[in-house]
């Protein structure tokens, strides 16, 4: 049985070198006689795993030094309530609305204290971002939040929202290391590491050092007080040793392609492929406003449901997978993560071309 084109949104696709390497090293990593599933985390050979993929995602991102980096888990939901818990010292902040996982942080962040929403995108279904040039920012606000890549609608932040001077806090799950960032513009960025970097499970946390203290709000769970991960290098507890591990092989893969640049080339010439094709197409259309396109995740729809559906069915069984749009707004979605090879693309646009012909 071969390997399908997985275009889901997440977990997602991951480099068909790193899955190999895990399979070999599966009983015997490197010698140690134990998969890296059974061994001790506070043991020499692991300490040496998770340094090593910190160093390599530092150097990645070109992480600053007053940046701490953290591994941790419950997923990018429970990030929701971390933020808030751990930055929101006058109790209020300002959220920016650009769709679902924007939403569930803003509707999180209001049990902790005042969530101000900024700007939305609701008014029309969250296809494009609005203007953040002007926001009404308070003095009296401790961050201000932004999903930077929307998973489920496609659309991205290509310019950062001008926050007045308060730190910005980004939720970059669907976006992480597909492209360069300059970290020094934000206070706080997070990422689930399932859709574009490794198994679900793992967190990567980098944050400013002057935001970790101990200053938080009553009740915070030791787990969830940021300063308890940063000051045991995320080894507070057991971390999820397996997701880190495999996480640090797809950080040397992308060092290996080139560095973010270059991850940020490729990803560009997969989005272009099927975007050019999208605004050529008689039957198929892309839903997002063309200057917030998302690199990562593509929705498009033939303006017929069962037209949708049945596109879906046949693209499966010719082996495009994943391909149905998120539960809450129909269509198709393609995620075209830093995994999906070029070709992947090509041939999903060839396939399109195909079922345009036969359906026009
Ligand atoms: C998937 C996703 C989440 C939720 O991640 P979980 O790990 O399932 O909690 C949050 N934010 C964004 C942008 C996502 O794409």
């Amino acid at each position: 049985m071969g390997r399908v084109y997985n275009f889901s949104a997440g977990p997602a696709v991951l480099p068909e070198s790193v899955l190999r390497e895990a399979a070999e090293e599966m009983l015997d990593y490197k010698g140690s006689g134990m998969s890296v599933m059974e061994m001790s985390h506070r043991s020499k050979v692991y300490d040496g795993i998770i340094k090593e993929a910190e160093a390599d995602l530092r150097k990645l991102m070109n992480i600053p030094d007053n940046y701490k980096v953290l591994f941790l888990q419950g997923g990018a939901s429970l990030l929701f309530a971390t933020v808030p818990m751990n930055l929101m010292k006058n109790k209020k902040a300002g959220y920016i609305l650009t769709g679902q996982w924007a939403k569930k942080a803003y509707q999180e962040a209001k049990i902790y204290g005042e969530a101000v929403e900024l700007a939305s995108s609701a008014d029309e279904t969250f296809s494009y971002i609005p203007d953040c040039s002007d926001l009404p920012i308070t003095d009296d606000m401790d961050y201000v939040y932004i999903c930077e890549n929307n998973t489920i609608y496609g659309t991205k932040f290509w310019t950062l929202p001008d926050t007045k001077g308060k730190i910005l806090v980004a939720d970059q799950s669907s976006c992480f290391l597909s492209e360069p960032v300059d970290v020094t513009k934000y206070g706080m960025i997070y990422a689930g590491v399932q859709k574009n970097v490794g198994p679900a499970g793992v967190q990567v946390v980098i944050i400013r050092e002057d935001l970790i203290s101990d200053d938080v709000l009553p009740g915070t769970p030791t787990m969830m007080k940021l300063k308890t991960h940063a000051d045991n290098d995320s080894l507070y507890n057991t971390p999820p040793c397996y997701g880190i591990y495999i996480c640090g092989k797809v950080f040397k893969w992308i060092l290996d392609m080139g560095g973010l640049e270059a991850m940020k080339a490729h990803n560009e010439k997969k989005a272009k492929i099927l975007y050019d094709y999208l605004d050529s197409s008689k039957l198929f259309k892309g839903t997002v406003r063309k200057e917030d396109r998302s690199l990562m995740n593509v929705p498009f729809v033939t303006g017929n449901e069962e037209l949708d559906a049945k596109f879906v069915k046949e693209a499966t069984e010719a082996g495009f997978v994943n391909l149905k749009g998120h539960r809450t707004v129909g269509g198709m979605r393609a995620s075209i993560y830093n995994a999906m090879p070029i070709e992947g693309v090509e041939k999903l646009v060839e396939f399109m071309k195909k079922f345009e012909e036969t359906n026009a």
